[in-house]
């Protein structure tokens, strides 16, 4: 089994490489500062009592308090949770929001509850935890399987136990308790952006580029609406039940439908079914691994055909097959940098919950491109003076920050 913290103490000693630190600097990133383990207790609708394991990782908050999503997935474990919470650390820093890195996840299959069972989960969880997080200590948010729904919930949990409203410590909530507009959107345009800079640097547009999507969640549905709607052809998407491709393109809104009605993208009929493999290996110009980690290893990174890929994911190649990736010249769009936007939009949320004033759509997406093309160029600059690969350029800036963040507070 590959082990996502593995891979993260793997790309720290890859960028230890180029910086000039002392070891024990790599040793405090490499480990998490807190870890939290909580066993929850659910009452079922069948009257039996069901205990769920959860966990909080807090890997770094030299640059400000902690943030991360909660993921709900039945195959969570404590070292992905922590895996995930250390990638935070490096997002945050490298698109230079004031936040550390961390993140939740409870070992469950959310499909597998009622609604009340996953609201009681939901409220456990923020009772076993609510005493190491808060506004300006660590701001969950959302991840896979978890929604704005469940953010709400948890929101509302907190605010119980400590006698007061405090919409901004949780983000990604809905609405109407203060959730930003155009948070469900984020992680999707946020790497749009990534893109459009990366086409525009190799002298490419989307017009007519095709694009394989594996997850059609939330990062990935909408990030094929964008692309498709600036001219990208997508001709294959899956989820967890499988695949479609078609070399004439998916109709985005009928893909939709289908999803909704059935479930799945799969069995749909203007499309062959493939498997989530198969995807990953179409002779596509743009590859968007949407899911999970671990998808493109050293098993098949050589058969990729993808020039760029785009990583809505977090952790979706193994330091094995990014040796393979960069070596064959793709042009890898990092996790941290490419679904940052998800997390930027989570920072606006904080700050317009804060000042209890809340912003348009449209400054919200004015505001999340000048971040991200931002931080893109900081990568892009990076690559060109080091002569590095986007992953170390992305950890070299992100890292660089975070120490000089603990040099400042006299950490080290
Ligand atoms: N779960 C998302 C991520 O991996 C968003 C985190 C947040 O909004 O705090 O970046």
């Amino acid at each position: 089994m590959l082990n996502p913290f593995e891979n993260f103490l793997k790309q720290i000693d890859n960028v230890a490489k180029y910086l000039s630190y002392p070891k024990y600097v790599f040793e405090i990133l490499k480990s998490p500062l807190r870890v939290i383990e909580v066993n929850i207790p659910v009452k079922m609708d069948d009257g039996t009592i069901k205990i769920f394991k959860g966990w909080r990782s807090q890997h770094n908050n030299a640059l400000g308090p902690t943030k991360g999503g909660i993921r709900y997935h039945p195959s969570v474990t404590k070292d992905e949770v922590m895996a995930l919470s250390s990638w935070m650390s490096i997002k945050n820093a490298l698109v230079a929001i004031p936040y550390g890195g961390g993140k939740g996840g409870i070992k469950v299959d959310p499909k597998s509850l009622s609604l009340s069972e996953l609201e009681e989960l939901s409220r456990g969880y923020i009772d076993a935890i609510y005493k190491y997080i808060g506004v300006d200590q660590d701001i969950p948010a959302p991840d896979v399987y978890t929604n704005s729904k469940i953010m709400s919930w948890m929101m509302d949990e907190y605010s119980k136990l400590v006698g007061k409203y405090v919409p901004g410590v949780i983000t990604g909530k809905l609405k109407i308790v203060g959730g930003s507009q155009g948070r469900g959107t984020a992680t999707a345009r946020g790497g749009f952006f990534v893109l459009r800079e990366a086409l525009k640097i190799k002298g490419e547009s989307f017009k007519g580029l095709t694009v394989a999507v594996q997850g059609f969640g939330n990062a990935g549905s909408f990030a094929a609406r964008f692309l498709s709607e600036a001219g990208a052809k997508i001709v294959a998407v899956s989820d967890s039940k499988g695949g479609i491709f078609n070399s004439q393109g998916l109709p985005y809104s009928s893909l939709i439908e289908h999803k909704s009605i059935t479930g799945s993208v799969k069995d749909f009929d203007r499309a062959e079914n493939i498997t989530n493999e198969e995807l990953l290996e179409l002779d596509v110009d743009i590859l968007i691994p949407a899911a999970v980690e671990n998808v493109i290893t050293q098993e098949n990174a050589d058969k990729v055909k993808a020039r760029y890929i785009l990583e809505l994911a977090n952790g979706p190649i193994t330091p094995e097959a990014d040796d393979i990736l960069f070596e064959k010249g793709t042009f890898i769009l990092p996790d941290v940098l490419a679904n940052a936007g998800g997390v930027t939009v989570s920072y606006f949320e904080w700050v317009q919950n804060r000042m209890g004033y809340y912003w348009s759509e449209r400054e919200v997406q004015q505001k999340l491109d000048e971040i991200i093309t931002r931080a893109f160029h900081n990568v892009y600059e990076t690559m060109q003076e080091r002569e590095v690969n986007s992953r170390i350029a992305s950890y070299i800036v992100a890292v660089s920050r975070i120490v000089e963040a603990m040099e400042a507070r006299g950490w080290i």
